[in-house]
């Protein structure tokens, strides 16, 4: 028996470690949370000894563990348990859901849905609350839109949050009215989401790391409610392959719960949560960063990181883009962020060492960010900062060299691609500009300038499965036949998904390749890749998870 036996071994698989130095093996062995040896069937079971337990790849795909570089763990984990209507069009089908949904809550205050299309109602319909009042009149209802931009309540609920004469909630956020002085149910932005869920008395916490508060008190109850939601929420990551969370909100709250969880051993992947600096910035929200990064820094959960928004989406006219929209001459949204204020706490974030993600849709926003990260690098001096901006749906092409310069990274959503993952084409690609096509999601112009690209879903905004994400970015067509194809490989596309991942994350010395040494964290995919390439049903899936040494997950 050697005298460093292994205690896990994978063989029999085929090895995509990933790894540029050893690209291929066919089995790996574990000791404690480490990747000890990668090489043949022969070199490695050298490795095992009596208690080793070993694992029959039955010629498997065995990869790092997929990063999700941008999700929301505590909506996801929330989402489970409220009506998904990606899948739901029409009148008819929505009203059958939602009475279904309805019944089984029947001590609900508030009925959530999510993931509602733009078009629920009809291409050309925009939804309003007569359209929910019809299929639920007598119970408060909200439903939330696909990408959690905008909501719409019924009147029920409108009234409930003393809504109906509308209010006022500043430049970011609209109670959208009609011409009758009357809200129409619609709600743009989170201020004026928000107003509806805080008719709930319980368990609306889930969102307030989207805008950086904190609970104002929280029970041991309470606590352990939302600790159930994470468990939730990183077991379906687990079950998706997934190893490595980067959260998009982020409080102190989340990253107390977090801690715990590490303690009690029930983490399935590790974590990182940012500190999202309220859109006013008030009070010292770089000092509140630098403060939770200390506190927080564990191989599993961690902080260094802080996350602003700068624009919304096309969808509510809330994206900002460098020319006017076709249907509001002299209209090109607003930075949520002023420029100056942004400037001053990217210097800030970045002279204190943080890493700066930006939410950043339209490519006028695109802009302002990295304008905002070439003055920190201007005021504080080059250093290895890789400033991320989020979503990038929309870039002017002089702004991709600039993103390279600035060492900025990309982290993109396949899945937010209109017409793809259940979103339709329309009215996005209108209010995106015909003239902006051949620079929407063109993750290959970004990479080929040497950008880094990492990929995610925002999930629960998008579905979570990495497989279906990558499956989505090699099936995507053009939305005409004179545009460039945006597409990668699937080698790169799984780059996005593991060491692009990691070196976004600053994790690359750790994760992100089957390479000895490494952090033990990998998955274990069934069935051929090759159907990655193609629509219809995946004929791949994840059959164990490993994390830190630990199996996450095993398909029974
Ligand atoms: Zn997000």
């Amino acid at each position: 028996m050697p005298p460093d036996a292994a205690d896990v071994i994978i063989q029999n698989a085929q090895l995509r470690t990933m790894d540029p130095q050893n690209p291929v093996a066919e089995a790996l062995a574990i000791r404690g949370n480490r990747i000890v040896a990668v090489g043949s069937k022969t070199e490695i079971m050298a490795h095992e000894g009596p208690d080793t337990h070993v694992i029959d790849g039955k010629g498997g795909t065995l990869m790092p563990g997929f990063f999700e570089s941008h999700l929301h763990i505590l909506p996801g984990g929330v989402s489970l348990e409220r009506l998904n209507l990606a899948d739901i069009s029409g009148a008819e089908a929505f009203e059958i859901a939602v009475r279904d949904f309805a019944n089984r809550y029947p001590e609900a205050e508030l009925l959530i849905a999510f993931g509602a299309n733009y078009t629920l109602f009809g291409d050309d319909t925009r939804i309003t609350r007569r359209h929910l009042d019809a299929a639920i009149p007598d119970r408060p209802f909200y439903m939330i839109a696909c990408d959690f931009h905008t909501g719409w309540a019924n009147t029920k609920a409108l009234k409930a949050a003393g809504l109906m004469q509308g209010r006022d909630l500043g430049p970011a956020s609209e109670v959208v009215m009609d011409a009758e002085g009357t809200a129409t149910g619609e709600l743009r932005e989170a201020a004026a989401m928000d107003c509806i869920m805080a008719i709930k008395t319980a368990g609306t916490r889930e969102m307030l790391g989207m805008s950086g508060l904190e609970p104002d008190s929280v029970t041991q109850a309470q606590r352990e409610e939302d600790i159930a939601f994470l468990t939730a929420g990183m077991e379906y990551c687990a079950r998706h392959g997934i190893t490595k969370l980067i959260n998009m909100d982020g409080n102190r709250y989340q990253l107390e719960l977090l801690a715990e969880m590490e303690q009690r051993g029930t983490l399935s992947c590790r974590i990182e949560v940012p500190y999202r600096i309220p859109n006013n910035a008030d009070g010292d929200p770089i000092g509140k960063a630098v403060q939770m990064t200390r506190d927080f820094a564990t191989e599993k959960v961690s902080c260094g990181r802080v996350k602003m928004f700068m624009d919304g989406v096309f969808d509510n006219w809330t994206a900002l883009k460098l020319e006017d929209y076709p249907d509001r001459p002299g209209y090109r949204g607003a930075p949520i962020v002023p420029p100056a204020l942004f400037e001053r706490l990217c210097t800030q974030a970045d002279a204190a060492g943080l890493q700066i993600s930006v939410h950043a849709v339209g490519n006028g926003a695109v802009r302002h960010v990295i304008d905002g990260y070439a003055a920190a690098r201007a005021a504080n001096g080059p250093r290895d900062s890789r400033h991320r901006i989020e979503h990038i749906d929309n870039i002017h092409p002089d702004d991709i060299p600039r993103m390279k310069e600035i060492g900025a990274v990309a982290s993109m959503q396949p899945v937010h691609v209109p017409g793809k993952a259940g979103l339709p084409l329309e009215p996005t690609v209108t209010l995106m500009g015909r003239e902006n096509w051949p620079w929407a999601f063109n993750w290959r112009a970004i990479h080929d300038a040497g950008v880094p690209i990492c990929f995610a879903t925002d999930w629960p905004i998008s579905p979570l499965d990495p497989l279906h994400a990558i499956n989505c970015a090699l099936t995507r067509q053009p939305w005409s036949d004179d545009l460039p194809d945006p597409r990668l490989t699937l080698d790169e596309c799984f780059e996005a998904y593991t060491t692009q991942g990691a070196y976004a994350a600053f994790d690359e010395d750790r994760l992100g390749s089957l390479t000895p040494g490494k952090l033990a964290d990998m998955v274990l995919l069934e069935g051929e890749l090759s159907s990655l390439h193609c629509d219809g049903n995946l004929q791949v899936r994840p059959v164990l998870t490993i994390c830190d040494g630990t199996i996450t997950y095993e398909a029974s």
